[in-house]
């Protein structure tokens, strides 16, 4: 809600009026009783008094849920799939990554000179496929633990020559905690000691049984090094899109999730992102966690520059004030005061969870250095 007054203030926080006045004096700031104090005013006495106090934010402009504006069927539009590849280490990840990208045939996008945005997109019999490339597991546990939810369906590569091993498992338990549709990739097929086998058999253990074997799970063998049935593995992940019917609705403000962020020297901070509703566009205003931005230019993976974004697309703009997260949520807005507003508040209530994170950080602390 908006502002309160000094009096207001008090009986919310179950003090006389003029013990508020005496700390506002030793804040600095002179007060009335019916002076109206600013949010974080009031949050900042309401930690000096060692009180609770819960701010309540709509939850439509807090995590920008806004109660899924309900789509109508007939607007949900057929998006991209969104793929994570996870594995034990040296199992062949990262090199799955470059051999997928590298098997891009647009034509249309030719000559492009290939970014790193933290995600990528292909495209195979007309269909495209959307990748997130940042390092696995970490990118995936630190989304997820942010709330975000942002992959649809989980590669779990295995080296034929090594088998399941522990971040194996762990990847498994991040797929299943996350819903996600996993699709086996037995990798290193092409080595003398590879035993696909071997793989499927010690996966049953994790409830992943081939069909071959009675269960539903694909897998694929290949080897990413010599390009082995990588064609067979993106056909598999088309098959699993086209089952589970993957759909949003581009015709609304854009929605996503921040992959990666930093501050770049040249152009300050730089977000990546993936939009998963809606379409952003250049010049829209934006929140991306506490952050307020306005797009101010747009590239794709292949370092074009683009109007537009839709649904399941990677983009990578400039624009903003300040960094955000990686799994920080992200949203459009027509109206530039809202999108700033809204990233105030969310700054404000970011900061008190952290003083009360952190007891020990008293006012007293805060304020005797200035
Ligand atoms: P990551 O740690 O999972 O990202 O694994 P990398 O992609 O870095 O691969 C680890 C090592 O395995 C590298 O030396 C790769 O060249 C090698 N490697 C990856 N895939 C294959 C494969 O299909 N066959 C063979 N023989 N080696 C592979
Ligand atoms: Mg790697």
């Amino acid at each position: 809600r908006g502002n309160m007054t000094v009096g207001e203030t008090a009986k919310l926080l179950h003090k006389d009026a003029s013990e508020v006045i005496k700390k506002l004096i030793f804040l600095g700031v002179m007060a009335t009783i019916n002076q109206e104090l600013d949010l974080e005013t009031i949050q900042l006495l309401a930690s000096e008094f060692k009180v609770e106090v819960e701010i309540k934010i709509p939850v439509e402009e807090d995590r920008f849920e806004t109660v899924e504006e309900n789509d109508d069927e007939a607007d949900l539009k057929t998006r991209p799939p969104v793929v994570t590849i996870m594995g034990h280490v040296d199992h062949g990840k990262t090199t799955l990554l470059d051999a997928i990208r590298s098997t891009n045939v647009t034509s249309g996008e030719a000559g492009g000179i290939t970014q790193h945005i933290g995600a990528y997109q292909v495209e195979i019999n007309s269909k495209k496929i959307t990748f997130l490339d940042t390092p696995g597991h970490e990118a995936f546990t630190t989304m997820r633990a942010r709330g975000a939810e942002v992959t649809d369906i989980t590669i779990i590569v295995v080296a034929a020559d090594d088998g399941v091993m522990p971040q194996t498992v762990e990847a498994i338990n991040h797929a299943k905690a996350a819903n996600c549709p996993i699709i086996v990739a037995v990798n290193k097929i092409d080595k003398p000691g590879a035993n696909a086998d071997k793989v499927k058999q010690e996966l049953t253990e994790y409830e992943l049984v081939p069909e071959e074997w009675g269960g539903d799970t694909i897998f694929v063998n290949l080897s990413a090094k010599h390009r082995t049935n990588l064609e067979e593995l993106l056909e598999m992940i088309l098959l699993v899109a086209e089952v589970n019917d993957y759909k949003a609705n581009p015709d609304k403000r854009a929605r996503g999730t921040v992959i990666e962020a930093e501050l770049d020297k040249g152009r300050g901070p730089v977000v990546r992102l993936l939009v998963q509703h809606g379409t952003l566009k250049v010049g829209d205003a934006f929140v991306a966690g506490n952050c307020f931005g306005r797009v101010r230019a747009m590239v794709n993976d292949k370092g074009r520059r683009l109007k537009e974004a839709g649904p399941s697309t990677p983009v990578e703009i400039t624009g903003l004030t300040e960094v955000p997260l990686a799994g920080d949520p992200f949203m459009g807005f027509e109206d530039e005061r809202k999108a700033r507003s809204i990233a105030e508040r969310r700054a404000i209530t970011h900061r008190q969870s952290e003083l009360n994170a952190n007891t020990r950080v008293t006012l007293d602390d805060l304020f005797k250095h200035i």
